[in-house]
């Protein structure tokens, strides 16, 4: 039955496990350890022959019901909830490579995945190879003997950027690689990577999950098999399982998230509409419109623009902080997927370690500005930029 529901119902259903009391709302189980009835209960525990819990950090109810929940959003056979979505991501790379392994990743990545596969692996003796993700002909040339992983993002923090996933996953399976899509940009309600073929697939919790800016969370999704066979043993001994508090805070966020997207998406529309007819704005990328580069990649494998929207000015650094300092309503923060609407100036904040070549290979120019669109009145928003736009150089 609940796989079938649209979702919205599974958004607000899904997963929900009811104590002996029946309560309405999800119940917190702030608890470290489970108790046993009797000695061969817990040795039956132990075994895997009896359900239940064993311990906090392999895992507990109120983490379970937003496993269940994302996994029913995802259609995912199992997923593992984890402290943030750093997390997810350095426990979903690691857990299945070990030294001699190389992956293959899209270079335009947020800064920490960008780190994690960069620096990190190449510690440990694992390879990588950054290429311009938009064009397949780049993930077929960096295949190794080695390859195990294609990691991406799509659509691409800041300039929203897409990756071709039914693409990519084809070339994955001939040399059986497994592909790891973060998939916050897009949202679980926007695109769903394992339908067109990606193996894993990773949220930071942080961004529309919560939705509210109030605690970190993240998520690893898949098949059993690879979770089994991977995470599991990764998961319950080193340890960045997710706080049952927090579960219970992005269990929260689920139940509105369809709203929330939905309003957030068409803010960023309008906004970017506006935008893009200003004489100030030099471009303007958001997947939702038609004169995106890649529209047509777009149509195939996302059902919704995005709650983003990136746009250059035609003056540069001083025109985008004085942008940013003339809003009132839209705040200057480095997050998103917030009910609040976010700016940013990536070049001076989210990819100001990135040397200046990098900067210019994904295009994150001195003008470049990333709106994070919140729920406010859409009307508000665009006299907030048309007061700010108004103000340059003043
Ligand atoms: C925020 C974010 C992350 C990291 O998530 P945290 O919850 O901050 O650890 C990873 N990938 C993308 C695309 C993000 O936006």
């Amino acid at each position: 039955m609940s796989k079938n529901w649209r979702p919205a119902t599974k958004l607000v259903h899904g997963g929900t496990l009811r104590s002996q009391y029946g309560e309405t709302s999800e119940a917190i189980f702030l608890t470290q350890g489970f108790v046993y009835e009797n000695s061969a209960a817990a040795e039956a525990r132990f075994k895997g022959e009896t359900d239940g819990f064993i311990y906090a950090r392999y895992g507990s109810p109120t983490n379970d019901m937003f496993e269940k929940r994302m996994c029913l959003l995802e259609n995912a056979e199992d997923a593992r909830a984890t402290a943030s979505g750093m997390a997810a991501v350095t426990a979903a790379i690691l857990c299945q490579l070990k030294a001699g392994d190389h992956i293959v990743a899209a270079r335009a990545l947020f800064g920490s995945c960008r780190w994690v596969v960069e620096t990190l692996a190449p510690k440990y003796g694992i390879e990588c190879t950054l290429i311009d993700g938009k064009d397949l002909a780049n993930w077929e040339k960096a295949i190794r003997p080695t390859t195990k992983v294609f990691f991406l993002e799509s659509p691409t923090n800041p300039t929203l950027e897409v990756v071709d996933l039914e693409g990519v996953a084809k070339l994955a399976n001939q040399v059986g690689a497994k592909v790891v899509v973060d998939n916050v940009f897009a949202t679980p309600l926007f695109q769903k990577p394992l339908e067109l073929g990606a193996h894993i697939v990773v949220y930071s919790a942080t961004k529309h999950i919560d939705g509210q800016g109030r605690c970190l969370g993240g998520v690893v999704l898949s098949d059993k098999e690879w979770i089994d066979a991977n995470l599991h043993d990764y998961f319950r001994h080193s340890g960045p399982a997710m706080s049952p508090f927090n579960a219970w805070v992005l269990l929260k966020g689920l139940e509105t998230m369809a709203l929330r997207v939905k309003q957030q998406t068409e803010n960023a529309t309008k906004v970017a509409d506006f935008l893009a007819g200003h004489s100030a704005v030099a471009k303007v990328i958001y997947p939702g419109r038609k004169d995106h580069p890649q529209a047509d990649i777009i149509a195939r494998q996302m059902t919704g623009g995005s709650t983003l929207v990136a746009f250059e000015l035609k003056g540069g650094k001083n025109a985008a902080f004085s942008v940013q300092d003339g809003l009132d309503v839209v705040m200057i923060s480095n997050n998103l997927g917030d009910a609040k609407s976010l700016i940013t100036h990536p070049a001076t904040t989210t990819h100001k370690n990135l040397t200046e070549d990098a900067r210019v290979e994904l295009g994150i120019s001195p003008g470049l500005l990333r709106l994070s669109a919140g729920i406010e009145d859409a009307d508000d928003l665009i006299e907030d930029f048309d007061r700010a736009l108004s103000k340059i150089g003043k």
